[in-house]
């Protein structure tokens, strides 16, 4: 077989020049590149493959990917060469003659095998080149890596469909500060290198951990392992100095199970960073997974939390009213204010905000509006010659410790010029003993202004008598948890209980009101008890204000 070589070496010089843009050595890449080259030396197809790697189980095995195919190879006759592929495994080029074409003379063979080796060098310089674009920023105290690199770990994960066997985690050092005053900076500084080399040196192949500044830090994990990386960052001690002294290292974190369908890196470091936020600042724990319903319920919260200030200067808060009523005659004895949200066209209930707006400030500005709604509404039915009752208003436990508390709840009631003995605050029971001690100076400072005070609740916290004997009370509100339902009528206990409570209140001098009745029966159960007050859906659900006035105006038509 004649053989130009002239040819040959312009054709080689076209493969080298082109050879130097590609980027990524696969198949779709390489196929016009060589082309012309197996054209040349009579190859009916090239293929490539990677096995036996070490570190990269999906790269192993014989899947092989076709650089060339001229539709017409002969599969029993080729040759073989292989070569280590940078850091990557094995790589095998098989090169096939053509179907009924004469052996390769020993010129053509050499000419293949040289081309072979070229091919091996750009393999080896496009793996090279990936590696540099991706390689690790270390930090260079911790040596862990850098976000870069930890997204585009994500990526080639995502691109082979394996994320969903991955995790990722955002974790802070707790009290690095305390640490930092109690070791010195230095000392503190080992500690938290030392705790996340403990992380580093368990690192599987894929897990990375990287450090966003300060002491955060992110890690992509294998999913068996969540439970091991779980009880480390919940707390490890670790050496910190020369001698044999240890500090235990805990962190605050949010874990993401990544589901397989999740496309987009930045959306998982994302997740992970809302749960570790969540974790840190809403739920207080050590650590949090994310799930849909935490976030739905971290929607909920900014809903809330935005939507408060306008929601006030709007007047969307409107007070309903639930009377209370007299066992013996039905008639209103007195009403709770009980707040209600309208937004949106639709009412939203006190016990989907309330606790939201327990975890600030803003919980104050609501009862105080609602104490300022209610004064004026009782000033307007004074001023209407209306019969009127004793309001009580909600307080929450979040104004213990408000200095000017007393003197505020006495502002507003006198600037509406309403008569003390016509409005009652419902306290919850507390537990603390500095809550207590706020408590005491609150009920004692309304009472001494003739505005009467009740437990709310009673019976559903950690129940104090104490609470009860030691305060000036006048009401006892027990809770609907001790009303026997239709089904626990049979429950002896609990009706004893319910009867032992509403003596023993009524022997202490307190008004008691039973919550949540809503049954004939439990009317009947409450006379057998001799209880007079009672409240709840038998009677009224709590009502708008007009649809209360007419109530309040069926008092004197009685
Ligand atoms: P609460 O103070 O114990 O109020 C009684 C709750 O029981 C009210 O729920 C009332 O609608 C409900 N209720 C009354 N009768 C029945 C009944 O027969 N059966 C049942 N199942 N429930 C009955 P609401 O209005 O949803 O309020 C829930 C809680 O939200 C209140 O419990 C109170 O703790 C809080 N809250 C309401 N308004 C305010 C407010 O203005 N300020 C503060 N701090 N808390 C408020
Ligand atoms: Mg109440
Ligand atoms: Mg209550």
């Amino acid at each position: 077989m004649s053989f130009d070589n002239k040819e040959y070496l312009d054709i080689l010089n076209e493969f080298i020049c082109k050879s130097k843009d590609i980027k990524r050595f696969n198949a779709n890449a390489i196929k016009p590149v060589i082309t012309p080259v197996c054209e040349h030396l009579r190859i009916a197809k090239f293929t490539s493959a990677l096995y036996e790697t070490v570190a990269d189980p999906a790269l192993s095995g014989d899947g092989s990917h076709i650089y060339f195919d001229g539709g017409n190879a002969d599969e029993a006759r080729y040759i073989t060469a292989e070569a280590n592929a940078f850091n990557k495994g094995v790589c095998r080029y098989r090169i096939y003659q053509k179907q009924g074409d004469p052996d390769w003379n020993e010129e053509e063979l050499q000419l293949i095998r040289s081309f072979q080796d070229l091919m091996f060098i750009f393999t080896e310089r496009a793996f090279l080149l990936k590696t540099l674009q991706e390689m690790p920023v270390k930090d260079d105290d911790m040596g862990v890596y850098s976000l870069p690199f930890l997204i585009a770990t994500i990526k080639s994960v995502i691109d082979q469909g394996r994320i969903g066997d991955f995790g990722i985690v955002y974790f802070n050092i707790r009290r690095l500060s305390a640490l930092n005053e109690n070791l010195g900076r230095e000392k503190a500084n080992n500690a938290m290198k030392a705790f996340i080399q403990g992380i580093q040196k368990e690192l599987l192949f894929e897990e990375c951990v990287c450090r966003l500044g300060g002491d955060n830090f992110v890690m992509l994990f294998r999913r068996e392992r969540t439970e091991k990386l779980r009880s480390y960052l919940s707390g490890t001690p670790v050496f910190y100095g020369s001698g044999n002294e240890t500090v235990n290292i805990s962190t605050c974190a949010g874990f993401y199970l990544i589901p397989e369908t999740v496309e987009n890196p930045s959306e998982i470091v994302d997740s992970a960073c809302t749960a570790y936020q969540l974790a840190k600042n809403v739920y207080k724990r050590p650590y949090i997974f994310y799930n849909e319903d935490i976030m739905k319920r971290q929607k909920h919260i900014k809903m809330i939390e935005n939507a408060f200030p306008s929601a006030i200067a709007n007047e969307e808060f409107k007070v309903f009213y639930q009377p209370k009523t007299q066992l013996n005659n039905y008639m209103i004895a007195g009403a709770e204010a009980l707040c209600r949200w309208f937004r949106d066209g639709r009412i939203i209930p006190p016990n989907d905000f309330i606790p939201v707006l327990e975890g600030s400030k803003a919980i104050c500005t609501l009862d105080f509006y609602m104490l300022e709604h209610v004064c004026r509404d009782i000033r307007r039915w004074l001023d209407e010659g209306r019969d009127v009752v004793k309001v009580s208003v909600n307080l929450s436990r979040v104004h213990l410790g408000d200095d000017d508390l007393l003197e505020t709840i006495i502002g507003i009631v006198d600037k509406h010029r309403v008569p003390h003995e016509l409005i009652e605050i419902e306290l919850t029971e507390t537990t603390t003993d500095v809550d207590f001690k706020e408590l005491k100076d609150i009920v004692n400072g309304l009472h001494e202004q003739n505005i009467s005070t009740s437990v709310d609740d009673f019976g559903m916290g950690y129940s104090s008598l104490n609470l009860i004997r030691e305060l000036p009370w006048n009401v006892l509100k027990i809770d609907k948890s001790f009303l026997p339902t239709q089904a626990e009528n049979q429950d002896p206990s609990k009706l004893k209980m319910l009867r032992h409570i509403i003596s023993m209140s009524q022997d202490l001098g307190l008004e008691c009101v039973v919550e949540g009745v809503e049954t004939a029966e439990q009317v009947k159960l409450l006379r057998d008890c001799k209880c007079f007050l009672a409240q709840g859906f038998y009677f009224d659900k709590p009502l708008p204000v007009e649809e209360f006035e007419q109530r309040l105006d069926g008092i004197s038509a009685c």
